[in-house]
């Protein structure tokens, strides 16, 4: 008796992947972070935004138990571009908050991840002052020191803008040279190549995207919910947001299923 078993192999090129591939392996989840830190008292506006760090210890558990690679933007390329296949997570923080570094990076570094956090080049060494006027407690960004130890443990940095500026309400002019400008700016000041935006607010108009492009960004991570497939525009990345109140099973959909890509 014959028994013709055909070799399982998944192939590399997207539109011959069966579909059930297509819906559940080829999913790529790119967590949104803003701080991690010791939560601010009830009420704080924005509070949820502050994971402790006791949760994100063990949210990178989770991710390494499931058999994820936590990577930066920048390591997450080749997947994006669907050149290489995994099971892999992207790891991206808001803002360039100090606590980042103090809590989120011995983290990753003892599970071999790699994240990007993205800059504002106007606001290195000062605050998120552009939260104030929601009455955001005003937290510290990191300084050109700390993006020079967070780049040195191979970590990445991406660009969030000069002035974490509102690009929807801006003129083209104003909005490409905010893109613009922060990547030289960025690029100028750490002596490394800043080829990942974030569109600060997760506010940006269509054409916006072309022009994040143009700027010379690989990649635009957006607000708007879902996991990312392959086919997707790199302009306007979907991510999935964790907060202060993501407990583990939610964690975990968040993560597996196709719970955060029904908003797509
Ligand atoms: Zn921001």
């Amino acid at each position: 008796m014959t028994f013709h078993a055909r070799p399982l192999r998944l192939p590399s090129n997207r539109p011959n992947l069966p579909h059930f591939a297509r819906r559940y392996l080829m999913r790529i989840p790119i967590l949104m972070y803003h701080q991690i830190d010791v939560p601010p008292p009830r009420g704080t506006p924005m509070r949820g935004m502050v994971v402790a760090p006791s949760s994100f210890a063990w949210q990178m558990r989770m991710l390494a138990l499931l058999g994820y690679r936590g990577l930066s933007m920048r390591d997450l390329m080749p997947y994006l571009l669907g050149q290489k296949t995994g099971k892999v997570a992207g790891i991206t923080f808001d803002d360039g908050y100090c606590n980042t570094l103090d809590q989120a990076l011995p983290v990753l570094k003892a599970r071999g991840f790699t994240a990007t956090s993205y800059v504002v080049s106007g606001a290195i060494g000062g605050t998120n002052a552009w939260d104030a006027a929601q009455g955001v407690p005003a937290a510290r960004l990191m300084d050109l020191a700390q993006l020079r130890a967070w780049l040195a443990a191979g970590m990445d940095v991406g660009s969030h803008t000069r002035d974490h500026a509102d690009l929807a309400k801006l003129d083209e002019a104003a909005a490409r040279a905010q893109m613009v400008g922060a990547k030289s700016d960025l690029e100028q000041a750490l002596g490394v190549a800043v080829e990942h935006f974030c569109y600060p607010y997760g506010r940006y108009l269509p054409q916006q995207a072309d022009w994040a492009r143009e700027a010379g960004y690989l990649t635009a991570t957006t607000v708007a919910r879902g996991r990312v497939v392959t086919t997707d525009n790199l302009w306007r990345l979907p991510r999935v947001l964790v907060s202060r109140a993501t407990h583990p099973g939610y964690f975990f959909l968040k993560l597996v299923t196709g719970y955060e890509d029904r908003y797509r």
